[in-house]
């Protein structure tokens, strides 16, 4: 296998901007050996992934980016080759796919108390089915030329402190480790370095995720302020975790990119060793 292997990444069935094809098409623009679809609380994107990647030599690694929440902190949990039936993962997904629509509305009602917006903006920036995040609101907000990008939105209007900001239910990160490992995935704390997770994931929360069968630390990203990593990576070695780096591309979405952060050969081998709910395919 040759080519960087990149382990997360977004498309039109969660927030990114590029459907599976898209994604994938880059991906092998980008010269990619390897790249997981990991869209958030779904994997219906999975098939349409896997189809595309066929004859393009890019490996797709089937993956999914779990919301799950522990003190207002939103704590995302990327779980590596599940398997896409588990009943009580497709079950929590649905639920938290449905949580995260009725905040959208939540936070849409009180937006458009001082901007015009309303709902069916943000619907026409969703693709059916799709799972619903701030990035849909930003981009109706663009949309109705509020403000110039996604990014413009999430440093003001769509900020948690911008007055709008309303957290979705979810479950705690225990229980999506939990929830992964039982479908046979693989489990690793995304962008453990972000805000939320570096406040409220102690040394002893972080030993009862890895007594639940937590995986591995997405170390590697940019959202890891470098003088948090250090922390990450002395916890990783305590707990004998893997380690892994990826983009969280989203398309024209976020300005990261595809294969700025990848993950070695050996850490992807231990992930495939350790997953048997599904297999990577290509
Ligand atoms: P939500 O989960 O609905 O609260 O929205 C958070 C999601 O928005 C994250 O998963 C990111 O993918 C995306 N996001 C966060 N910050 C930005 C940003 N500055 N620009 C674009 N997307 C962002
Ligand atoms: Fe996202
Ligand atoms: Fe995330
Ligand atoms: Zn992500």
């Amino acid at each position: 296998m040759s080519g960087a292997i990149d382990l997360h990444a977004h498309t039109s069935v969660s927030d990114g901007t590029e459907t599976p094809t898209e994604l994938v098409a880059a991906g092998v623009s980008a010269g990619l050996g390897v790249l997981a679809i990991t869209d958030h609380d779904s994997t219906s994107g999975w098939d349409e992934a896997f189809r595309a990647a066929v004859g393009t030599g890019l490996t797709i690694m089937p993956g999914i980016e779990l919301s799950t929440q522990l003190d207002y902190a939103s704590i995302h949990v990327l779980g590596y080759l599940i398997d896409p039936a588990n009943a009580d993962l497709v079950a929590a997904t649905a639920r938290i796919r449905e949580e995260r629509l009725h905040r959208a509305e939540a936070m849409v009602a009180r937006i458009s108390a001082d901007y015009s917006l309303t709902w069916d903006d943000v619907v026409a920036q969703t693709t059916p089915g799709a799972t619903v995040g701030r990035p849909h609101i930003a981009d109706a907000l663009v949309a109705r030329g509020h403000v110039p990008d996604r990014s413009a939105a999430f440093a003001s209007i769509l900020h948690w402190r911008g007055g709008y900001y309303r957290p979705h239910e979810a479950p705690p990160p225990v229980e999506g480790v939990r929830l992964i490992t039982a479908a046979g995935g693989v489990a690793v704390i995304a962008h453990p370095g972000a805000r939320g997770p570096q406040r409220v994931l102690s040394d002893a929360r972080m030993r009862s995720l890895v007594d639940a069968g937590l995986a591995g630390l997405e170390i590697d990203h940019r959202d890891n302020p470098p003088s948090s990593r250090p922390h990450w990576e002395e916890l990783a070695r305590r707990f004998g975790l893997i380690r892994t780096g990826s983009s969280d591309y989203h398309g024209t979405g976020k300005p990261n990119r595809l294969g700025e952060n990848t993950t070695s050969p050996e850490a992807y081998a231990e992930i495939i060793a350790r997953g048997t709910g599904s297999r990577p395919v290509g």
